[in-house]
Order: C-alpha cells, then structure tokens, then sequence
C-alpha cells in the first residue's frame, strides 16, 4: 500500500509537488512553483524577501506544511512545530521546467535529485546563469547564517552540493559541467554524482525518456508493491513522440497513473487546433523567407527542436542564428549532456569585453563567435535574433527600420502574460515590426508554435492504452475532465493522502 498527496499541481498547472509515501520510506515527484499562485502575491517588483528564508513562502501557502526544509533558511523566529516530518529519501526531477523544480532548492540538502543527466544539467546551467534568489540553487548553495532573530544572510563558506543520481548516463563532460561553479574560478562542488542504482534505494525506479518541450523529460515507473507511473509533463507529437509511446507501453496496467492534463481547459477552443512540430517549421520558414530585413523569432532555446528548426531556417534563407549569452550558456550545457553541439553554428549577441562579465560568460568565449549590435544594424537581414520580450530592450540599439517578429511560444494565459505581450506589441510598433504568432494581434497567429502537452484526444488514448486501476489527475485546472470519462478517477485535493 502507498499514500500519494499532493501538495501542488492539485486543481492548478503547474507547481507539482507530489509525495509518494511506503511505510517509513518516501519521495518526492517534482517540487516546482506554482506561478499562479505566486503571482497572486508577487510580481516583478514585488518579491519575498531574501533575508527572511523560507518564512513568506510558507506563510502564504507557496510552500507545503512540511518540516523538511534546508535548516540554514529556516529563520530563528520560524516554528516548525505541528508541521510534519515525512520521509523524503529523494526528490524525483521529471524536467527542467520552473514548474516543476522551481523550489527544489529550499529542501534539505541532504535529500538527493533523481533525474536525466540531461535536466540536470541544464538545472546546474540555470542556475550558474541565472539570478541568486532563494531556493533557485537546488544543485549547489553557500549556508546562509542568522544575522538577528528575523534574518538571514549568505554565508562566506564553500559551496555544499546536492548528491546527484542520474537515471541514464554519466559522461565526463557532464561529470565536468555539474561539479565546477564557474563564478568560484573553477571551484568544485562537493556532492557525489551517481548512477541510480535500486540496490541503495527503497524504491524501484524506471525512468523514461518523453515528449516534452525540452530535453531531458522523464517519465517514471515506481515499481514494487505500489506501481505508481507519473507522467511528468508529456505530448505525442513532437519528433520524439516514439519515446512518449515506449514509456506509454511499460506503464501499462499500472495500478495508479498520476497524469497531467495542462490543455484540458482549451478542450472546447476550437481555434486552437493541434499544430505539429513540422507544420510550425513550414509556416516559420515562409515567415522568415519573405523578409528582407531583421527578423527576430521568440522561442525558448532550451525547446532544442524548436532551436533546430530556426537553424535549418537560417541556413535555408542564407542567415546566422544569434542567441543570448544565457542561451548560449544552456546549450553548452546540453552538448555537454549528449545533446548536439549547436554553438560553433551559432553566433551570441553580444560580446566579452566588459571586464566585470561573470564566470559562466567568460568560459563561452572559445565556444561562440559574437556578433556586435552594429554588425546587426549595418545587415539586418543576415540574421535571426532569438529574443523574448526580455531582449528587446536591445532595439535601440539596432534600431531596425522594420523586420519581422515570431511568436513561437505559448500564448499568454494569464493577466500578466497579457501585460507582457501588450508591451511586446509597444515594441514592436514603435520599430515598425510585423509580427506572426499572436492572436489579436497578427493576421496568421496559429500555426508558430506547437503546444508541449498532450491535446484531450491524445491524453484520452494514453490513458486507454495504459487501463490503470487509479487515476489521479494534477497539473490540470479541469481535472474532473478525467472523472466524466472514467470511474476510476480521484480528484486530488492539496495536502490531503490518497491511499493507493
Ligand atoms: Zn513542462
């Protein structure tokens, strides 16, 4: 018998954080932020305050009741009592998405990541790259120490690692990627790096590679007694849909699949209809093909089979893919995991002068040629920039006389998306941009982008196909979609233990 609760991704995309729990032995699948949650609270400019740890974050539910989080963020005037300790032997990592490992950082370092060599890696890349929030160092982090009752603040000792398990494959240029910091000047992380052994470990894991937006995305199969398969987040037509298929084979007659359901809500939206990878490289290349002057394509690069479909564009249409140093810095990452080794193809936007750019820049230096905002301006049209509203501000700069912009990204879902793409389309007119991709306000906005996840109908087959005896819906806001379907179906609710 197993108890499953979970303590996010229940009734809400996103920030999954599932327990899974055998008598004195447990786990955790993914730990991630719930961004709708947190934006109801925080914003831009508006975030929980460093100093104080783990404390706004429990306090305004972001984070579950539990007592097992890093000591060193825990403030002195925090009480833990009547919060629960429940056995964490690992956390299981499904992908590198933010909704899914965004607050892994904040749990005691001594529980270890399972996870592919591939989100791993690239969780140590964002996290070298990125900017140093709380609980945003799950694979490295300094201990903080009090300073008074309320506060905290880093402290000055040496990194402490995370042990790491890796579910396929430990090369070298991984083992080199995931122990050195690059800001420390080449100091070592210290944590073991491991392959998964089941010997170790009171569970039985099997791993498998899916479909998803980004590489590294895993399924799992928890064996033994419960039988337990979780599908992270998954889809069946992307390029890699063979994979999601294999791992659709083995979970067959599971006796509980824990599944996600994130395009459930647009199930009656028939103006979104399933657009596939190929399709999107058709419509992207007849966008691209027509400009004569810059165009910039909106995507994420570590969505690597969109980045290879702006490639073959590029190269098609006689351009040069420029990336950000960020991007470039992810993708050095992945080729370090196996994936194909884009950079020497690519050129960074940018360069390496200032004397005060960080560690992790400076090691791209022998990597990636850059190339000047000038060099942009004087030939527009010998590039695809790959920018997100982030990257625009960089427009001056270039200061294009028009030029066309992709969207090929998911629309935006919530009010402050909306915002976002308000001020892209500010941008966008103030340089006389046309853009594709975005409904409302681009003639053809469907067609750019194909979703990560599974559409209803295929959601429909993968769980006919598996026949479990337990269905427990999460990273959905329609879950009762499954129970109208299904008898077998229980609609989690947060925090409270379904026994399996
Ligand atoms: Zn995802």
């Amino acid at each position: 018998m197993a108890q499953v609760t979970i303590y996010g991704g229940a009734g809400s995309i996103g920030g999954n954080k599932i327990h899974i729990r055998e008598g004195s032995s447990g786990l955790f699948l993914d730990f991630g932020i719930d961004f709708s949650m947190y934006s109801r609270f925080y914003g831009d400019f508006l975030t929980p305050r460093s100093g104080r740890g783990i404390y706004d974050y429990l306090h305004l539910g972001l984070l579950p009741p539990i007592a097992n989080y890093r000591s060193d963020l825990t403030p002195p005037d925090l009480t833990l009592k009547g919060m629960p300790q429940i056995p964490v032997d690992a956390l299981l990592l499904s992908h590198a998405h933010m909704d899914h490992v965004g607050l892994a950082g904040m749990l005691d370092t001594t529980i270890p990541l399972i996870a592919s060599g591939t989100t791993l890696g690239l969780i140590k890349a964002m996290q070298d790259s990125g900017p140093a929030r709380i609980g945003s160092d799950p694979i490295y982090t300094k201990e903080r120490t009090p300073h008074d009752e309320r506060t905290l603040v880093a402290g000055r000792k040496a990194a402490i690692g995370r042990d790491l398990i890796v579910t396929d494959d430990i090369t070298d240029s991984f083992r080199s990627l995931i122990s050195t910091i690059p800001q420390g000047k080449g100091a070592r992380i210290n944590a073991s790096v491991s392959l998964f052994h089941e010997s170790n470990f009171p569970f039985s894991i099997e791993s498998y590679p899916v479909d998803h937006s980004i590489p590294g995305a895993t399924a799992f199969l928890l064996g033994g007694d419960l039988s337990i398969a979780y599908t992270g987040d998954i889809r069946t037509h992307g390029r890699e849909n063979a994979a999601t298929s294999r791992f659709v084979d083995a979970a067959r007659d599971t006796g509980t699949l824990i599944i996600e359901g994130t395009r459930l809500l647009r199930e009656e939206d028939h103006s979104s209809p399933e657009v596939s990878e190929e399709e999107v490289a058709v419509n992207c290349r007849e966008a691209v093909a027509e400009e004569e002057g810059l165009v910039i394509a909106d995507f994420s690069p570590r969505n690597i089979e969109r980045l290879m479909i702006f490639q073959e564009i590029a190269d098609t249409c006689g351009r040069q893919l420029v990336v950000t140093a960020k991007d470039a810095y992810l993708l050095q990452a992945m080729a370090a995991c196996g994936h194909p080794h884009l950079l020497p193809s690519l050129l960074m936007y940018g360069g390496f002068t200032d004397p005060r750019i960080p560690g992790w820049k400076k090691g791209l230096s022998d990597q990636i040629i850059p190339v000047s905002s000038d060099e942009v301006k004087r030939d527009p049209g010998s590039y695809i920039l790959c920018f997100s509203l982030y990257d625009l501000v960089a427009l001056p700069d270039i200061a294009p006389e028009g030029g066309t912009y992709i969207s090929s990204t998911c629309e935006a879902f919530n009010e402050e998306m909306a915002l976002d793409t308000a001020r892209l389309v500010e941008w966008l007119d103030r340089f006389g941009i046309c853009c594709h991709g975005l409904s409302g306000r681009s003639p053809e906005a469907v067609g750019f982008h194909a979703s990560g996840h599974a559409s209803p109908q295929d959601l429909e087959a993968i769980v006919d196909r598996i026949d479990p005896d337990l269905i427990i819906p999460v990273h959905t806001t329609a879950p009762e979609w499954y129970s109208r379907r299904w008898e077998q179906v229980v609609i989690p609710q947060t925090g409270e233990e379904i026994t399996c």
